[in-house]
């Protein structure tokens, strides 16, 4: 019983692994690293915003850390930061695609600039890390990749156009890497998580000062409990132990799945 409960946990863990994850300076991301830390990973913490990734790093401080300031949009920046990490590390066991933006519009107020920067962020971005990390992955013959994309990627969600259209393209990423790469022994899986409260969340509360408007927070949250059929709103530990779940051994036969994580609001 003992040996067959060690197993059964030992499939969840990430001892000895190295593990990039992207968006690490903030919200899911941040949570991400933090459980990967507790999971045994040595982790490459990756973002834009430097104090963010060394505020992330001092409460993964049990674990091995690195902190990489990279913009995921450009290619040849992420192809480089793949290649740092094996040419230190001496290995690449998965590879975590948090990094996002999340200017919401609707289709008819839509803004040319910040829509190119969702694309080249959210949907672009992706791309090329996922082709970095297969890249190295291949050369292993095996590796883990987990995207992050959206409920609006797989369904209709009013002012949610552009980022909605770069998600359903992350599924889409999700699909094809995981045909292409299954082969090298590399599954690539997404989480599309619900509402969480984290700074990107937060800016559909805010004012244009940024303040937080409590009453505006508080209907969020409720109606966020009602689409809901659990009743509950998310957080981002739950998002962080899907993640996990990819990026573990227990899910060694699974690839090319989006994964809903969101108490069922996207049923
Ligand atoms: P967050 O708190 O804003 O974290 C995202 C992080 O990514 C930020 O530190 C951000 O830096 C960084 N980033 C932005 N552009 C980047 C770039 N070009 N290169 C590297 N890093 C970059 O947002 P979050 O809520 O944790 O979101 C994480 C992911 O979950 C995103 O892909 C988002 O679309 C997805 N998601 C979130 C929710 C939710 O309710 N929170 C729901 C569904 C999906 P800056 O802050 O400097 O921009």
């Amino acid at each position: 019983m003992g040996d067959d409960m060690n197993r059964t946990m030992r499939a969840f863990r990430l001892d000895g692994r190295v593990a990039v994850i992207t968006g690490a300076g903030s919200g899911l991301g941040r949570e991400a690293a933090r459980v990967f830390a507790e999971a045994g990973a040595s982790l490459v913490l990756v973002d834009i915003d430097t104090a963010g990734l060394e505020q992330t790093a001092a409460l993964c401080k049990d674990a091995t850390t690195t902190i990489e300031t990279v913009d995921i949009s450009d290619r040849s920046a992420v192809d480089a930061l793949a290649d740092r990490v094996v040419a230190s590390a001496g290995r690449l066991d998965a590879w975590i695609n948090c990094a996002g933006i999340g200017y919401m519009h609707s289709l008819l107020a839509a803004d040319a600039e910040r829509a190119a920067k969702l694309i080249a962020v959210n949907m672009m971005g992706a791309f090329w890390c996922c082709a970095a990390a297969g890249r190295v992955m291949r050369e292993q013959g095996r590796g883990a990749i987990v995207n992050v994309s959206s409920g609006g990627g797989s369904g209709p969600a009013r002012g949610v156009s552009i980022y909605g259209m770069t998600k359903a393209g992350v599924n889409s990423l999700t699909w094809t890497s995981a045909a292409e790469l299954g082969p090298y022994g590399i599954r690539v899986n997404a989480v599309a998580p619900g509402w969480i409260e984290t700074p990107m969340s937060s800016l559909m509360y805010r004012d244009e000062r940024g303040e937080v408007d409590l009453t505006k927070r508080q209907a969020i949250m409720d109606q966020m409990e009602k689409v809901s059929p659990l009743g509950i709103v998310g957080e981002p530990a739950d998002i962080a132990y899907a993640l996990l779940y990819f990026a573990s051994d227990a899910s060694r036969y699974i690839t090319g799945q989006v994964l809903n994580v969101s108490g069922g609001a996207t049923i």
